[in-house]
């Protein structure tokens, strides 16, 4: 299986340039806030808003009509064209008064910015929904309980409580996702492992996943995982690609193993079932959603689908 270096995944991709050496110096953080060429990008309560050319909105309104609250924004990166770019929260608002203000075309939550948005702009979406995320769950110091504030254009907190003065940093959940692969013991057919989860509709199959342990590498993690949920041993297990999966702020790590034994014993808690699947089957198979197709494969943004498809391309 071939990763192309061209090959960009769906919430990656990000074209800003994050200027974390810049952006620690609150003065500067400041004159970029006030320049008149920077993006005000509004996010409200886990939705981006867009034009309507499909793009992130710019909020058109004046710099000095906009919050005050320096803590409800945060500084993305710069642009390819030098200019700025701030997410501002304006979840205080209701609806209403939300789009009187913002004059959007649409607000989208994650999945339908992942479908209608370009990379660069999903990529952005996504970035920001992890960084509001981190914001909204780290609001007290996790040492002394004191509340924190955003520092460095919003990528730290810090504890307010001069004597700890811990700094917290956005958080990143890694885990690992694989495609097991084998051979059918009586036709030698190439065939890969995918499981329904119970979180899924019936007749959608998709890899295996599940969070890293502490004190675990990655290549452990896919072995444990596998073991668990499918009840089989695998060996090898080979890095393919990772996306950032802001659902709220995980790091998929994407990976292919080889099974040494074939019989599944799936752990109910983890799957409702666990099969072998050859490539005739998987390209049979309907997308997530469409059910007149007895089996339907993992989202199309998906890393899951992604490595299903990498492998289908390489079976003749
Ligand atoms: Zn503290």
């Amino acid at each position: 299986m071939h990763f192309s270096d061209h090959t960009v995944l769906t919430f990656a991709g990000n074209p800003l340039d994050r200027r974390s050496d810049m952006r620690q110096d609150p003065a500067t953080v400041q004159q970029w806030f006030e320049d008149d060429g920077t993006r005000i990008i509004p996010y409200w309560r886990n939705r981006v808003l867009v034009d309507h050319s499909d793009k992130l909105l710019d909020l058109p309104v004046p710099r000095s009509a906009l919050a005050k609250d320096e803590h409800k924004r945060v500084y993305l990166g710069h642009s390819a064209d030098g200019r700025a770019l701030f997410l501002l929260d304006l979840s205080h608002l209701e609806e209403a008064q939300l789009l009187a203000t913002a004059q959007a075309a649409a607000l989208l939550d994650l999945r339908e910015a992942a479908a209608r948005l370009s990379l660069q702009d999903s990529a952005i979406a996504g970035f920001s929904h992890a960084l509001m995320h981190w914001h909204k769950t780290h609001r007290f110091c996790g040492r002394c309980g004191t509340p924190t504030v955003p520092v460095n254009g919003g990528h730290m907190r810090l504890c307010s409580n001069s004597d700890c003065a811990m700094q917290t940093f956005p958080r990143t959940d890694t885990c690992v996702i694989m495609l097991v692969t084998a051979r059918d013991p009586h036709s030698g057919e190439p065939v890969v492992l995918l499981g329904n989860h119970p979180r899924f509709p019936p007749g959608v199959y998709s890899t295996l996943a599940g969070f890293v342990d502490p004190g675990e590498s990655l290549e452990e993690a896919v072995i444990r995982e596998v073991g668990e949920e499918a009840g089989i041993r695998v060996r090898s297990p080979r890095y393919i690609a990772s996306q950032p999966w802001p659902f709220p702020a995980q790091l998929m790590v994407g990976f292919t193993a080889e099974a040494v034994d074939l019989e599944l014993h799936p752990d109910p808690a983890e799957l409702t079932d666990a099969r072998w699947f050859s490539a005739d089957e998987l390209r049979r198979a309907g997308d997530w959603g469409d059910s007149r197709a007895a089996l339907q494969l993992p989202r199309a943004e998906s890393i899951a689908r992604f490595l299903i498809q990498q492998w289908l391309a390489g079976q003749s």
